[in-house]
């Protein structure tokens, strides 16, 4: 039968010393809080910190199955190099985008085939392309000349993807500043590739990070169908198309809805197999991949943080804006033009997991964990212990304040104005959901402050999101008694587990 053991076992990297439970996002946040009493603690004892839900990984990627079930997903890690999210990633079959020589070492460290990645980053230090060579990393892409003959010269055995520009003006992340070679360039390339001898096997686009327009997708497909066309001109036979990353947790399955068309109607002639596997006697095969990052673990991640300080923001407003200032305002109304009457000083910031906000372009929504000590998140919650708590507080008045970091720079800004309790108290906690993507992988020490640490869950218990039937996977697996893998038990009830593993073990295992 299965003991917690076993299954942690499948998501427990090597020489991972967290312990994984079973619950709710709230049952942790609580089990977590309870050990941390903010007046005695030792120094960095009530640090910030995230509490990471597995399943919802897990979910995700049985979406994907669904939706695009030709389509191989090759996570890109550098959106969170969380180990137990790549273990548990690897665990289901997925492939790895990796970006650098540090991303490769970590996938294989868990015991991935390097078959089963692709470095995905077309302007490579020398130094890596040999070190992926002398790994057998031998899938990555290239988008100008250069790259082209530091291949020739030390990794001339790997097979190269064409990266070319696609529209990226809908994404919030444009890539194309950087990457990605224009169509009319691709001729050239593909000619000095054949001149060297090298093995092009197929073409790739990213529409850009955080793409809010389907469509961009259709277009880049019917861009690459004509980087195909170049290719057989200069007599390759391509057969990868890498759709990249974009994918969001909201816009999924509009954009599968885009993607599948297109590219049934721009490649009518390949043959492809769910899982991505050749299909047998037909000659046309046709491997699709994609590199998504955001999509997987977005939502997975939750941060809490500590209030660490609080001061009056009023100080330096002038009377008349005090005087606006000093109403109460209800958390649904607009607050942007008002002035912050209080200042809240948290544990982590734009120096830590929320470099999102600069880097990533996000905007983050602190909620009230604990008012006064108390637990009081989520709202509404069905969970006995918090709805008394909450139902017992009068409700707060809610002001302007603003959310800072806990460094001395003031740049440091986490929300310049925001409506929150004006009673929330030093040692009281706020938290922020769907922190897991591009957060804890630019987080710096800046200030000698500690990067926030992971608490890992698998989902189920009772309470807030978790409570949606599909989180209960962790519950489920124990319930399935024998089976030791968690991985092939099906919250959707829709995809065999037989399909899964065969998607696991078909097209990418060595
Ligand atoms: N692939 C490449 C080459 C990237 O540069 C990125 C993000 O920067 C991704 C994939 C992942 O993109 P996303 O997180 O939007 O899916």
């Amino acid at each position: 039968s299965v003991s917690s053991i076993s299954v942690e076992g499948h998501i427990k990297p090597k020489g991972g010393s967290q312990p994984v439970y079973y619950g709710s996002i709230e049952q942790q946040l609580r089990t977590v809080l309870g050990d941390v009493n903010v007046d005695e603690c030792d120094a960095n004892g009530e640090n910030a910190f995230f509490v990471a839900d597995l399943s919802e990984v897990y979910r995700q990627h049985v979406r994907w199955l669904r939706a695009l079930p030709r389509v191989i997903p090759f996570y890109a890690v550098k959106c969170n190099p969380d180990p137990y999210v790549l273990r548990l990633l690897a665990a289901m079959g997925t492939g790895f985008d990796c970006a650098s020589n540090g991303e490769i070492q970590s996938v294989l460290d868990l015991g991935v085939s390097p078959s089963r990645i692709i470095y995905a980053n077309p302007c490579k230090a020398a130094s890596f392309v040999r070190n992926a060579a002398a790994h057998n990393v031998s899938l990555t892409t290239f988008d100008n000349l250069d790259e082209l003959h530091k291949m020739k010269r030390f990794h001339p055995s790997c097979k190269l993807v064409v990266r070319i520009l696609t529209d990226d003006s809908k994404s919030v992340c444009q890539l194309g500043l950087k990457f990605g070679a224009p169509l009319d360039t691709v001729p050239r390339l593909l000619a000095k590739a054949r001149e060297l001898e090298l093995d092009v096997v197929g073409v790739s686009f990213h529409v850009g990070s955080g793409c809010y327009d389907p469509n961009s997708f259709g277009d880049a497909v019917a861009r690459a169908r004509k980087a195909f066309e170049y290719g057989r001109d200069a007599g390759y036979t391509f057969d990868l198309l890498d759709v990249g990353g974009g994918y969001d947790h909201d816009n999924f399955e509009t954009i599968a809805d885009v993607l599948r068309p297109a590219i049934d109607e721009h490649f009518p002639d390949a043959d492809y197999a769910p899982g991505g596997a050749l299909v047998e006697g037909k000659p046309h095969g046709l491997r699709i991949i994609a590199e998504p990052g955001r999509y997987y673990v977005q939502r997975a991640f939750t941060l809490a943080c500590n209030i660490i300080a609080k001061r009056d923001g009023r100080t330096e407003v002038s009377e008349e804006e005090l005087n606006e200032g000093s109403e109460a305002t209800d958390a649904s109304e607009p607050v942007q033009e008002l002035s912050p009457q209080i200042m809240y000083y948290q544990n982590d910031g734009v120096y830590g997991a929320f470099n999102n906000i600069m880097f990533d372009h996000q905007s983050v929504h602190p909620q009230v964990l604990t008012l006064n000590r108390r637990i009081v998140w989520p709202a509404g919650s069905s969970d006995k212990e918090t709805s008394k708590a909450a139902s017992s507080t009068p409700a707060p008045r809610v002001v302007p304040c603003s959310v800072w970091g806990p460094t001395c720079d003031s740049i440091d800004l986490v929300r310049k104005v925001v409506p929150l309790p004006e009673s929330l108290e030093v040692g009281d906690w706020l938290v922020y959901e769907d922190m897991g993507a591009y957060t804890i992988c630019a987080a710096s020490n800046f200030n000698g402050l500690r990067r926030s640490e992971v608490k890992y869950i698998l989902g189920g218990g009772s309470a807030g999101r978790s409570q949606d039937a599909n989180r209960t996977f962790g519950k489920r697996a124990l319930a399935q008694g024998s089976t030791p893998v968690i991985l092939i038990t099906d919250p959707f009830r829709s995809i065999s587990s037989s399909q899964l593993s065969a998607m696991a073990s078909s097209s990418l295992s060595p």
